[in-house]
């Protein structure tokens, strides 16, 4: 452990558990210790822990061939990139295989590049795209701010927030309104010849789990149609089921030009990631080579994995429990908490994909703990975190907020008992919150 460097950590200061053992919703720590995993890691274990049919398609593709070079066909690869595409929308047909989710956007951003001959992107505050080059320049969010300057040529636009609307509107339906006048605001000043492409993830993820309102996405893709701006959704956290949709974006009839998605794919079993291509912009390059490629690119354990994952989804009719359970247990369940505990200012999310937004005041809104936190001002979301990992809970937690982002195959009565954690842990939000600030 000593000789890890970790990930977005202060290395002195991090006591990381050591696991050793998880099956489906569960992981043990080595003490035995059992916690109920509601953030699927990271947000990436969508068909949980240890799936045997997973496992079981490693082990079987490693007997075969484990690698083979990206320029070589190779039938695991075909046959997932065929099973992607017929689920994409639209005319997104082909699939460009990377290991992970800022790969897939470094991808998508060079295609955009090439596609338009333009080099300005657009993206949101309140994003996460990755902590590569581009991807983290892309990034709208306090991430980013060590790795600056990150020489990305990025401009940034609000997306939308109903509960703390950058324009103060009254209504999702005002919101959606406001954001895409911004949205188009932005673009002229910009100069729409000199835009290539516009990222946005569907659902935003880390940075809040923030639901389009109604019309959004849609209003994103007719300017990014009346001016000639690829449109890439980033469904690296939402893709593959997290909001009960194969990719999010169907969920509002949208079909962007580009999809990065990683994660849920085959859940992290074996790094895998990748971007959906319009037919439009791939075959641009049927004559003219695409500038780009990874050694590990289409890595026949991942694809094997991926196809073992689609088989599972449709089999056991994945995506319909996550629609059912996310909307009836779930969510209601959480909605129900929201209303008894003071300290939640908002419950929003779809599917297997929530956030609790904890305040020190529902009338003012208060966050519990302010914007990018650290050290003292951030120990109030600490304490409730360590409350429900100390009950057995393992949450995602970001900011001020509570995520929560069960595996897919969680049961009904495993999102039961997280609740009544959650119960649990929200009166101890309730009393930090009563506490206010020292
Ligand atoms: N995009 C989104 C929306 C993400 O949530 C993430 C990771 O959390 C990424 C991109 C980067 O993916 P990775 O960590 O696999 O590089």
């Amino acid at each position: 452990m000593d000789h890890v460097f970790y990930s977005w950590a202060a290395q002195a200061e991090l006591d990381p558990i050591t696991v050793d053992r998880a099956s489906g919703s569960w992981f043990w720590d080595e003490r035995g210790k059992k916690y109920l995993d509601f953030s699927s890691q990271l947000v990436n274990a969508n068909l949980g822990h240890q799936h045997p049919d997973l496992v079981a398609a490693i082990i079987a593709q490693a007997q075969v061939l484990t690698t083979i070079s990206p320029m070589i066909a190779n039938a695991k690869r075909s046959e997932l990139a065929a099973l992607v595409a017929e689920r994409a929308p639209g005319d997104l047909d082909r699939v460009f295989f990377t290991t992970g989710g800022a790969e897939a956007i470094e991808h998508a951003v060079r295609l955009a590049r090439q596609h338009t001959g333009r080099t300005k992107m657009l993206a949101a505050y309140r994003s996460y795209h990755g902590g590569t080059g581009v991807a983290i320049g892309l990034t709208g969010e306090p991430r980013r701010w060590g790795t600056e300057p990150t020489n990305v040529d990025v401009v940034r636009f609000f997306g939308p927030y109903p509960y703390r609307s950058p324009w103060s509107t009254n209504s999702p339906e005002e919101e959606t309104t406001a954001a895409l006048s911004h949205l188009q605001q932005v673009i002229e000043l910009e100069g729409a010849q000199n835009i290539a492409g516009l990222i946005l993830e569907s659902v935003v993820g880390t940075n809040g789990v923030l639901v389009p309102p109604p019309g959004y996405l849609a209003g994103v893709r007719e300017l990014c149609d009346r001016y000639g701006i690829v449109y890439i959704a980033d469904e690296v956290m939402v893709g593959f089921g997290r909001v009960g949709e194969w990719f999010a974006c169907q969920a509002w009839d949208v079909t962007p030009d580009l999809i990065t998605f990683a994660k849920g794919i085959n859940s992290g079993y074996v790094p895998l990631g990748g971007v959906v291509i319009s037919e439009r912009i791939a075959s641009k390059f049927d004559h003219k080579p695409y500038p780009g490629g990874l050694t590990y690119s289409g890595h026949p354990l991942a694809c094997a994995v991926g196809v073992a994952s689609i088989e599972v989804f449709e089999r056991d009719n994945v995506l319909g429990h996550v629609r059912a359970v996310g909307e009836d247990v779930l969510g209601a369940g959480l909605k129900k908490l929201g209303e008894s505990h003071p300290s939640v200012g908002e419950v929003r999310g779809m599917g297997f994909f929530w956030a609790l937004e904890l305040v020190k005041d529902r009338s003012t809104r208060e966050p519990l703990i302010p914007f990018a936190a650290g050290g003292a001002d951030a120990a109030p979301m600490a304490e409730v975190t360590a409350a429900a990992k100390s009950r057995g809970l393992w949450p995602f937690t970001a900011g001020n907020r509570l995520q929560l982002a069960p595996p897919l195959v969680a049961s009904e009565d495993e999102i039961v008992q997280g609740l009544e954690i959650l119960d649990e842990v929200l009166t101890v939000a309730d009393e930090i919150a009563a506490r206010g600030t020292p």
